[in-house]
């Protein structure tokens, strides 16, 4: 089967106050389809006064009259999330066509995880609309106190390119449920799920103004909308190195930040660990969404007495899976997002070769049907701990497996790096499953499990992976604010 893109994808304009514009500059950039490097369609480009106009509207939108987002009954509001869901639903193939055009990855991962997830949360912060409250305190004195919780106005959603409208359903679906309103600035190199949102946004009856999607090079729109004192809160996920920018940025106006950064996260086997199913969990943890996964387990740790005997499981495994077309549904690795991340895979596996780790599996950039931009599933053995390739995040198809001597080893090489995103642990073992869980400095630990997610489980960073939990109650917390309320009850 070969990637086809038909119907053709008309070019795409910003969708802002609940109308499609061209960009005030009347300027676009093209997408292009990764796995055959043939260009999709052209997308407005953004520019400031074009935020100008997307921020107003989503603050009249969010304030203004008695259609308010903010003052709109909570059940009307979860009614609405509820129908954006099942709208989702009834496009899915669109969803997941689109998603694999745009970013490479399989057709099989956008269709049946990637989409239905985004699908169930909706549905899940459908139900919180009504649930998000304050509380009545006991202060001292004759007053009745209580507390509100209200929504922080204007939330600029900034997301990365991996799991294009997943990630951006993590912001949008808790943000409106609690009374925000949105402008969402997907990443420039898959723009197109976050644009068909809104056209669903729009079929579901979502007010005017109150979801709003901008277009641009991150540069200038992300910048500019991080720097806007009429944005209340910025939700990133993306790179370290930008989230510190954000940080750095938002502080001119004091701006909310919560952030979903980098990782380099450790997927620890030890001896006493069913290696079958350690190696399994080794292979998805790094193979699975090309590797571009946030939380990709791509530093494999292994006891060494089990070392050999894992590593052979491992590569034999890896051996056998090969990029291919991602619309073929059978395809399990699909296309690296572009040709800039294809050459910064490249020379990661470069400077692992230079460094002195053994190429064991991959290796290679690589082509499909003679197009694109394909990488072999590829590991390093006996990576030593100081190496490049296993500090920095690669982002790719790209393991490094070290080795380790005992368990306070091996949770001290876990914990030696500045991210603390997720962790896995392997053993049969049950109380040294729990004491490394506890020990581990990462904010999701999967005990003989990798990768799974769920709309109630919170998801964030320890150290430099970032801040604020999304998914789960928690992610409430990032959207919304508390007021104390004191009436003097004296008489
Ligand atoms: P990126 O940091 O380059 O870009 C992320 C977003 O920020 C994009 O929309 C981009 O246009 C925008 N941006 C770029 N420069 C900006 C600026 N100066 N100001 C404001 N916005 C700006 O990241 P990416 O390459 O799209 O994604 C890969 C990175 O994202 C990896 O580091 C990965 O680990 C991380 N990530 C983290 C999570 C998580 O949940 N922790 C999830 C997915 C990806």
């Amino acid at each position: 089967m070969s990637v086809v893109s038909t119907p053709a994808i008309r070019p795409q304009k910003l969708f802002i106050g609940g109308e499609w514009r061209d960009g005030a500059s009347g300027k676009t950039f093209e997408s292009i389809n990764p796995a055959t490097g043939e260009v999709l369609t052209t997308i407005a480009s953004a520019e400031v006064s074009d935020l100008d106009l997307a921020v107003g509207a989503a603050r009249k939108a969010f304030d203004e009259g008695e259609g308010a987002w903010r003052k709109m009954n909570a059940a009307d509001r979860g009614k609405l999330l509820w129908k954006i869901a099942g709208l989702i639903e009834a496009n899915i193939d669109e969803f997941a066509r689109l998603e694999t055009l745009d970013n490479g990855k399989p057709i099989f991962e956008s269709r049946h995880v990637d989409m239905p997830m985004v699908v169930e949360v909706f549905q899940y912060y459908a139900g919180w609309a009504t649930k998000i409250h304050g509380e009545t305190i006991p202060a001292k004195g004759n007053y009745f106190t209580y507390t509100l919780r209200e929504p922080l106005g204007v939330v600029a959603a900034i997301t990365p390119w991996n799991f294009p409208l997943l990630l951006a359903s993590w912001k949008i679906a808790p943000a409106l449920a609690a009374g925000n309103t949105i402008i969402h600035k997907p990443a420039s190199l898959t723009t197109l799920t976050a644009l068909k949102l809104a056209e669903i946004a729009q079929e579901a009856g979502v007010p005017p103004g109150v979801f709003n999607v901008v277009t641009g090079k991150g540069a200038t729109v992300g910048d500019a909308l991080v720097e806007h004192p009429g944005v209340d809160k910025i939700a990133f996920t993306g790179s370290t190195e930008v989230g510190r920018e954000v940080m750095r940025k938002a502080a001119g106006t004091v701006k909310k930040v919560s952030l979903e950064l980098g990782g380099k996260s450790p997927n620890i086997v030890f001896a006493d660990a069913d290696l079958d199913a350690a190696a399994r969990g080794a292979y998805l943890g790094i193979f699975y969404g090309k590797g571009e996964v946030c939380a990709a387990g791509s530093r494999l740790l292994v006891e060494e007495s089990v070392h050999d005997s894992l590593m052979e499981k491992l590569v034999a495994r890896t051996k056998k899976l090969q990029p291919a077309d991602p619309m073929d549904p059978k395809t399990r690795l699909g296309a690296v997002v572009s040709e800039g991340q294809l050459n910064t895979v490249s020379r990661y596996v470069e400077s692992g070769k230079k460094e002195g780790a053994q190429l064991v599996a991959g290796g290679e950039r690589t082509q499909v049907n003679g197009k694109g931009c394909f990488f072999q599933p590829t590991i390093f053995d006996r990576v030593r701990p100081q190496m490049t390739i296993a500090r920095e995040e690669i982002f790719g198809p790209v393991l490094a497996a070290l080795s380790f001597k005992n368990l306070e080893e091996g949770l001290a090489q876990a914990n030696n790096t500045i991210y603390g995103l997720a962790a896995a642990v392997w053993t049969r073992d049950i109380k040294k499953a729990h004491r490394v869980a506890r020990d581990l400095k990462a904010g999701t630990v999967w005990i003989n499990t990798y990768n799974v997610y769920d709309p109630t489980m919170p998801f964030g960073g320890y150290k430099q992976s970032g801040f604020g939990r999304e998914l789960g109650m928690q992610a409430l917390d990032l959207y919304t604010q508390t007021k104390s309320v004191w009436v003097d009850l004296n008489e």
